[in-house]
This record gives structure tokens, sequence and C-alpha cells, in this order.
């Protein structure tokens, strides 16, 4: 059993409803999810012009390896109509391998940690949430490190759980 982390992000439709289904989908045979962040309402990054995220991260232990643990988040993206169409823009859900326990991975579809954790509030703030004192295994940071030296971000913390 392997412990991960996930971050999830929708900006279009029903954006609650939206995560909520991802997580429904995503617990199955060999994923099971124990911890969840709240909701966070996020300003978009790089491509400005469009809606406002809502952005979570959960704790999940998992049996997959990591690139089962990818085509199975892919399926669930497919399964609930995801198109990709503009990169970084829109999209009803996204779903991110953040970290699969210390592992340290560079294929050619998959790298993990994610490549910008550290830049980005709207995965920090949920992933401080719940796991402030997890340690990048690349450069030693915590989480709680990690989130005191970014950027500000328009963020909003809503009182409720994904
Ligand atoms: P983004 O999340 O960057 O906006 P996508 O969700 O469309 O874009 O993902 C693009 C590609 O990123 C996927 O096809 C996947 O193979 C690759 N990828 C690389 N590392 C990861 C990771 N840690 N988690 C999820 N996808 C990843
Ligand atoms: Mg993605």
């Amino acid at each position: 059993m392997k412990t991960g982390y996930l971050g999830l992000g929708s900006n279009i439709g029903n954006r609650e409803a939206n995560l909520r289904e991802a997580l429904e989908r995503l617990e199955s045979d060999g994923i099971r999810v124990v911890r969840r962040s709240s909701l966070y309402e996020t300003e978009p990054r790089d491509l400005r012009d469009q809606p406002w995220f809502l952005n979570a991260v959960v704790e999940v232990e998992t049996d997959l390896f990591p690139l089962q643990l990818l085509a199975h988040i892919q399926n669930v993206e497919r399964a609930m109509g995801r198109r990709r169409m503009t990169p970084k823009g829109p999209r009803n859900i996204d779903i991110d391998i953040l970290f699969y326990g210390r592992s340290v991975i560079n294929a050619a579809d998959l790298e993990v940690p994610h490549p910008r954790i550290a830049q980005r509030r709207f995965v920090l703030e949920p992933f401080s949430e719940i796991a402030p004192e997890f340690r990048h295994p690349l450069s030693g940071k915590t989480a709680r490190e990690m989130l005191a030296a970014l950027e500000p971000q328009g963020i909003r913390r809503l009182n409720i759980t994904v």
C-alpha cells in the first residue's frame, strides 16, 4: 500500500458536484480516499480569462502502481466527458497526481512529484491542510514551508470538504 496525494480542480458547470463525482469514481478496487481537504475557490493562473476554479486535495491509499494510477484518473476524467481543449484552459474536471509516497518518477507521460507544486497556492493551501509536515522528496521542504514561500493568489477557503 502506498500513500498518494491527488489534486482536483474544476471551473466549468457545477464545480462542487464535479469534484464529488470524481471522488466517487476514483474510489474503486485498489484505491481508497482517506483524507479530504476543504474546497478552495481560486483565481485562474496562467490563462487568466476564465472562471474561478474550485480545488481540493485528497490523500489516497492505493496498491495501484503509478502508471496504473494515472490510467485510472484519466479514465475518471474521460468518463466525466473531459475533452482536452486549450492547454491550461477551462475544464469540468482535472485530476493530477501530486505525490506517490516519496517516489520520484520521470516517465514520458508522468512526472511525480508534480513539477509545479511549489508555485501553486491552489495546491499548497489544501495540501497543507491535510499534510502540513509532508516533505517534498526533492527539495526536502514541508508543505507548510513551501506555502509560506509563495506569491499571493486569489484564494478563498470554503467551510465544506469535498
Ligand atoms: P494539466 O493538468 O497540466 O492542465 P492535463 O490534465 O491535460 O494538463 O495533463 C496533461 C498530461 O500531463 C497528461 O496526459 C499526463 O500524461 C501528464 N502528466 C505528467 N505528470 C502528471 C501527473 N503527476 N499527474 C497527472 N498528469 C500528469
Ligand atoms: Mg491534469
